[in-house]
């Protein structure tokens, strides 16, 4: 079948909710991807934040074939090891004490919205129900994601949306104090905003957001589904900040393409959550468990982190010397943590870290 039939396919039978590229993509390799007439792509969008490991790893390849031909699936009422060590894993790496799995972005976020609902219950009776997120951030399209998600185009067609939710300027410390108070159950921030422009949280908002949850007995959500794991050249993009959340989620290149999802809590929230509280089929399954062990390990590497701070700094330097109109804007974090940043126009020389 070559690629206009796949297209015309997609146009009958396909829902129509993505402005595809008028291209069928057949196989990658590394940073390659290839169409159905071999035309080679350098791809720059990596599914979106997804295929960290690049287009057909060998490593990848070979675990998936292991695990896929031992166990695929048990659902959650059976033990299986990889579960389990990838649990202690991204604990071993992180804030965290213990590990919720779920499916995707989203779902990370919408268990992270459920368990600060129930903790804050729990903890300080009903009543404390109140959700603050940032203007520019992007949480996921479930009903309570969405919620999060303060784009007019997002959400208009599907309120009402769950209640209780407000929005505050991103990186505005003083605002965000005028927004969260004894009825704060929960902050979500993105330690770097992805759809909304990839605008850094500057370490003293993080650490104002930490301080006024502190204060009102809050949980500080951070949303790394797309900024985590590596992507900054620290394993978590909230390591420069200095400060550590109550909650993170996790997702998009957890699994190596694979569709995984992880709320990460420590045990004062996970304390709170019993037996039934939340679920789902598929989540945590032995193979796409087993293949994030090997993502998590490689990405975490410090070599690994190292080189994607001198590729990220060195694309960098060399997009802002290019001078092109095209390029509008640029920033990335200083060793310092401090957001270096520059504007079509400056005459400044390249960024340095
Ligand atoms: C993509 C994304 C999500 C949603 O993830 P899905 O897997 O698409 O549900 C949530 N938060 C951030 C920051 C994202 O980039």
């Amino acid at each position: 079948m070559n690629g206009h039939d796949t297209i015309a396919l997609e146009k009958q039978y396909v829902v129509q909710t993505y402005p595809r590229a008028p291209f069928v993509l057949t196989h990658g390799e590394g940073v390659i991807v290839y169409d159905a007439g071999g035309k080679p792509y350098l791809d720059f969008v990596a599914g979106i934040a997804v295929n960290a490991l690049g287009h057909a790893d060998p490593e990848i390849g070979q675990v998936i074939a292991e695990q896929a031909g031992r166990l695929i699936h048990t659902c959650n009422l059976y033990h299986t090891a990889p579960q389990a060590e990838l649990a202690r894993d991204l604990c071993a790496k992180s804030f965290a004490d213990r590990v919720y799995f779920c499916n995707s972005g989203a779902e990370a976020i919408e268990a992270a919205i459920k368990f600060a609902r129930k903790a804050a219950r729990v903890r300080y009776g009903p009543g404390k129900t109140g959700v603050v997120a940032f203007h520019g951030a992007f949480h996921g399209r479930t009903m309570g994601a969405l919620a999060l998600t303060a784009r007019e185009k997002y959400q208009a067609p599907y309120r009402p949306l769950m209640p209780d939710v407000t929005f505050a300027p991103f990186n505005d410390a003083e605002a965000a104090a005028r927004v969260i108070g004894p009825d704060t159950c929960a902050v979500f921030v993105e330690p770097i905003q992805g759809e909304g422009g990839i605008n850094p949280a500057q370490p003293a908002f993080l650490q104002a957001l930490r301080a006024l949850c502190d204060r009102y007995g809050a949980f500080l959500v951070f949303d790394e589904v797309q900024c985590g794991m590596g992507r900054s050249g620290h394993l978590w993009a909230h390591e420069p900040g200095g400060v550590t959340p109550d909650m993170m989620a996790l997702a998009k290149p957890l699994a190596g393409g694979l569709p995984i999802g992880a709320t990460l809590v420590t045990e004062a929230v996970a304390s709170t959550l019993e037996v039934g509280d939340h679920g789902s089929t598929f989540a945590g399954g032995p193979l796409v468990t087993r293949v994030a062990q090997v993502v998590l390990a490689r990405v975490s590497a410090p070599a690994f982190l190292a080189h994607v701070r001198e590729v990220g700094g060195y694309l960098m330097d060399e997009l802002r010397a290019l001078k092109s109109p095209h390029i509008k804007e640029g920033a990335r974090r200083g060793a310092d943590g401090r957001r270096r940043a520059w504007r079509r126009g400056d005459q400044a020389g390249p960024c340095r870290v």
